[in-house]
């Protein structure tokens, strides 16, 4: 399969979306493929509170069932699941996710995303809020969303970039300006790259901007079943997956003028330092 797109050191996929319905079915064919294509580890992303108790529920069960990937999850409300979510108990239920799952190992996906609008503003900074607060109470590094926010985000940022435990991604980075990612960049986050540099037409800006991205905060990630790399050899039979995460390795090592293996080590090294695994 992967072979024109591998590499010698692993991967790990930062962002995945595994208890996607589309997943439901051939969760162990797609982690065997995972594996194949040299992805060591994955995290899988939580974006509500029922989705990040089901993305926990599922590193258990098939941490245990295979050995060939290593799953980790996070625990967080979606910008677009902030008002649907702002009647419960979410802090508390949140700390409660947090505390009982070994597996979990960052805060999010959270943040602030004005692009959709599926959830009012006040309740999305309300929201995200609450999460910038647990991640540093919780020394947990944060896995975040932004869209068409970046000012109130950068100023949301600003109010906890000075704790001690603030640390975090901006995880699927795919329209923002230089200047943007320079602000992002100043607050020593870290940029997650996915499969939308690979688009020649759409992707070609952020093609351009990738390697503004200093190599120790570059993180890769599949936001699968979203966002098929469009460099995947054709016709390809499956959704976007992890395995396909070489391909995003593939087009940033061009993209930075180095070898697949040099992202590869580069983005490994930064996620086990980023998320403790
Ligand atoms: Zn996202």
């Amino acid at each position: 399969m992967a072979t024109n797109a591998m590499t010698k050191s692993n991967l790990i996929d930062i962002g995945a979306n595994l208890t996607h319905k589309s997943f439901r079915q051939n969760l162990s064919q797609v982690l065997e493929r995972a594996g194949k294509a040299q992805v060591s580890d994955i995290i899988i992303t939580g974006t509500s509170l029922s989705g990040s108790r089901e993305a926990s529920r599922l590193t258990v069960k098939y941490n245990q069932e295979q050995q060939l990937v290593r799953l980790y999850s996070t625990v967080g409300i979606h910008p677009h699941d902030a008002t649907r979510h702002s009647a419960y108990n979410y802090r508390e239920q949140l700390v409660d996710i947090v505390q009982n799952n070994k597996t979990v190992v960052a805060l999010g996906e959270c943040g602030l995303d004005y692009d959709r609008n599926f959830s009012t503003h006040d309740d999305q900074k309300r929201v995200f809020d609450t999460q910038l607060q647990l991640a540093c109470d919780y020394n947990l590094p944060l896995f975040m969303h932004e869209r068409s926010a970046s000012t109130d985000m950068l100023s949301m940022l600003a109010n906890y970039s000075q704790h001690k435990n603030f640390r975090g991604v901006i995880h699927c980075f795919t329209h923002g300006s230089l200047d943007i990612l320079q602000k992002y960049l100043a607050l020593n986050l870290y940029i997650g790259i996915t499969g939308w540099v690979c688009d020649e037409r759409r992707g070609k800006d952020l093609a351009k901007l990738v390697p503004h991205i200093p190599l120790d905060r570059l993180l890769i990630e599949t936001d699968a079943p979203f966002l098929l790399p469009r460099n995947l050899p054709k016709p390809w039979p499956h959704e976007n997956e992890p395995s396909c995460l070489p391909y995003v390795v593939k087009k940033l090592a061009e993209c930075y003028s180095v070898s697949t293996d040099e992202i590869a080590q580069r983005s490994t090294e930064n996620a086990k330092k980023l998320f403790n695994i």
